[in-house]
């Protein structure tokens, strides 16, 4: 009975449909899964249905894009009410933000690649990221995949980066338990990240209403995760495990790293929804 409780679907930087997601997920023999789109909940209905259809159990979430102590956080949210006014309005700001940021990177872009930007610019798509650059950069030949794209031209250092604009951890972490949710530290110790979540940081968070630590990540560095473990277990906090499934975005494997039915209980039952 293990969950994977961190994918993305075509719905933000994914490359499956939550349909196809819910059918792999049976395929490598999950008993659940949580659909953890950035900054949207748009697939949580096609998800649910498709979920039902193959006998699995769904788990709503998503992923928050924030900041704390200059430090980018993502920040997963369970099982929260999506109808919730204060919460739906802070993501269309961050849609919004994610839209007007990929339309000044392409401008950048568009001085030393040319390609098809147009029709990205114009794809309805939910939540618009770095990912789908590196797809127009990977179709026009430029780059072999998403990963090659990034270490050339779409890292933070690189000439053609713009920050997207965030919330606080801080204000996400409230926001999410006013909308009846369970707030999620994501993969802090991930490698990308060059150093890991500063863990006397944990302690105020979890304070503020912080409910759990995603220690297994197929991105977490074992070192670095070891001591974050011992931190989040000392404050009793939830620790889930999760593959940040990506499709064929990412190496990342679906159900490669997982969370028991003891901690999907766990985290349903901090979870407060009114609809
Ligand atoms: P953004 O939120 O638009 O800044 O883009 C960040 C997203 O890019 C995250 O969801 C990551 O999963 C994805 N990402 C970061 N590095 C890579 C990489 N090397 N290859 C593929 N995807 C990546
Ligand atoms: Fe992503
Ligand atoms: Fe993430
Ligand atoms: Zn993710």
């Amino acid at each position: 009975m293990r969950y994977d409780l961190h994918t993305h679907s075509t719905c933000s930087d994914g490359t499956t449909t939550p349909t196809e997601l819910a059918e792999e997920a049976l395929a490598v023999g999950l008993a659940g899964f949580s659909l953890t789109d950035h900054d949207t909940t748009s697939g949580w209905a096609e998800a649910r249905v498709a979920a039902s259809t193959f006998g699995l159990d769904f788990l709503p979430g998503m992923e928050l894009t924030t900041t704390h102590e200059y430090r980018s956080v993502h920040l997963l949210a369970y099982g929260f009410d999506d109808g919730d006014a204060a919460l739906q309005g802070r993501l269309v700001m961050l849609r919004d933000a994610r839209r007007e940021r990929a339309h000044e990177m392409v401008r950048r872009l568009r001085a030393d690649f040319t390609a098809d930007w147009n029709t990205l610019l114009e794809s309805d798509t939910a939540s618009l990221g770095r990912p789908h650059l590196a797809d127009v950069l990977v179709q026009g030949g430029f780059f072999r995949d998403r990963s090659h794209a990034f270490e050339e031209a779409l890292s933070p250092r690189g000439p053609y980066y713009v920050p997207t604009e965030t919330l606080s951890t801080r204000e996400a972490i409230g926001l999410v338990r006013a909308a009846g949710g369970v707030p999620v530290l994501a993969h802090p110790a991930a490698e990308r990240m060059r150093s890991p979540f500063d863990l006397t940081l944990l302690a105020p968070l979890a304070e503020a209403g912080l409910a759990g630590v995603e220690t297994a990540h197929p991105e977490n560095r074992p070192e670095w995760i070891t001591p974050i473990h011992a931190e989040a277990q000392r404050l009793g906090l939830l620790t889930t495990g999760a593959s940040d499934y990506h499709g064929t975005g990412k190496p990342n494997r679906l159900g490669e790293c997982t969370s028991s039915a003891e901690i999907v209980a766990a985290i349903r039952a901090e979870s407060h929804t009114k609809r």
